[in-house]
């Protein structure tokens, strides 16, 4: 197998409709297809904040018209979100693949993403996750079913979920498989399909688990060589925004965490990948994270470019 890839890439990225996902997954096919064509294995993680949000919302509508309709568990809505985001991107790839006369096959791994029961993050959940409710409504959902509710950026109140730390990837020996075998393979969609582990058993859980962190922890599992994340942005920028805003380029871990607590990566969007770049680089010797644009993939890998994240 040639050099190994993890590229995490971002769920708004993909637009919201199924429209606007399949110009979208075409437009990140090219760099995908020559990364191939130079030899290296690919997985792809990709993220589905907006797709998720929007198969929660299908059901919850049709539950709240006909209760015939079965309302759908954030776990089920995860696991509908992969394989419809999977088939687009493995669909769009694969003609990628054909129209350059490439014999390279895509498959997608429905992946569950083992949590710890006893993550801290269960007794706090902080993921905003489907429908704004009025008050009213809030309450006495949260009456009737035990979830919580907050009040999110003045829109009304919303649904929220933990969000707690990937510590394994169940199918990590399929996608490991599925790679020596010379496919790209895509995983881990969402973040993951949440499970824990309670008497030799997986259980799903209505939790969401950070796309990027559960990238990277795929990454460490598999042993990937680099680990690599496509937003909007084609650098990590300090002082984002600012005047004085600097684009980096090549920082190490201490560097990256002295960033961090000089507050330059906003929660929630920058920080996680961040924060997961670290994670990756720290958990074996000669690795390295690219955070980069989607245009900017193949000349980052290749060339240079974005920011790398080293150890120090
Ligand atoms: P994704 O859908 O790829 O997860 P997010 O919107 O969650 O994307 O996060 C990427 C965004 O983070 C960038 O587009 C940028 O607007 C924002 N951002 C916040 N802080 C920074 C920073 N320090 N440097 C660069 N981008 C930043
Ligand atoms: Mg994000």
């Amino acid at each position: 197998m040639g050099k190994q890839l993890v590229i995490a890439l971002g769920g708004n990225a993909l637009g919201s409709t199924p429209e606007e996902q399949k110009d979208a997954v075409l437009a990140a096919s090219g760099n995908i297809v020559s990364l191939v064509r130079d030899g290296y294995s690919i997985v792809i993680v990709h993220g589905n904040g907006p797709q998720v949000g929007m198969i929660n919302l299908a059901f919850e509508l049709a539950y709240g018209q006909n209760q015939n309709v079965s309302a759908m568990p954030f776990a089920e809505c995860s696991a509908m979100s992969q394989g419809y985001i999977g088939f687009h991107l493995q669909n769009a790839l694969q003609n990628s693949f054909y129209a350059n006369g490439m014999t390279t096959h895509v498959s997608t791994a429905i992946t569950q993403v083992v949590v710890d029961r006893n993550d801290p993050a269960f007794q706090k959940p902080t993921k905003p996750v489907g429908l704004f409710y009025t008050e009213e409504a809030a309450n006495a959902i949260a009456k009737e079913k035990g979830y919580t509710f907050v009040e999110d950026s003045g829109r009304g109140f919303r649904r929220v979920v933990p969000s707690p730390d990937p510590i394994d990837i169940k199918e990590k020996g399929t996608i490991r498989c599925l790679m020596e075998n010379g496919d790209v393979v895509i995983a881990c969609g969402g973040g993951g399909i949440p499970v824990y582990r309670e008497d030799g058993l997986l259980h799903s859980v209505d939790v969401v688990i950070d796309k990027d962190k559960a990238a990277a922890k795929l990454a460490d599992v598999i042993a990937a060589d680099t680990f690599i994340v496509l937003t909007a942005v084609p650098r990590v920028a300090i002082n984002f925004g600012k005047p004085n805003q600097q684009w980096l380029s090549r920082i190490t871990v201490s560097e990256a965490q002295k960033y961090i607590e000089e507050g330059h990566f906003a929660p929630g969007s920058m920080l996680p990948k961040v924060e997961a770049a670290i994670r990756f680089v720290t958990s074996g010797a000669g690795r390295e994270a690219i955070i980069t644009s989607l245009e900017n993939a193949y000349q980052a890998v290749t060339e240079g470019g974005g920011t790398v994240i080293c150890a120090d």
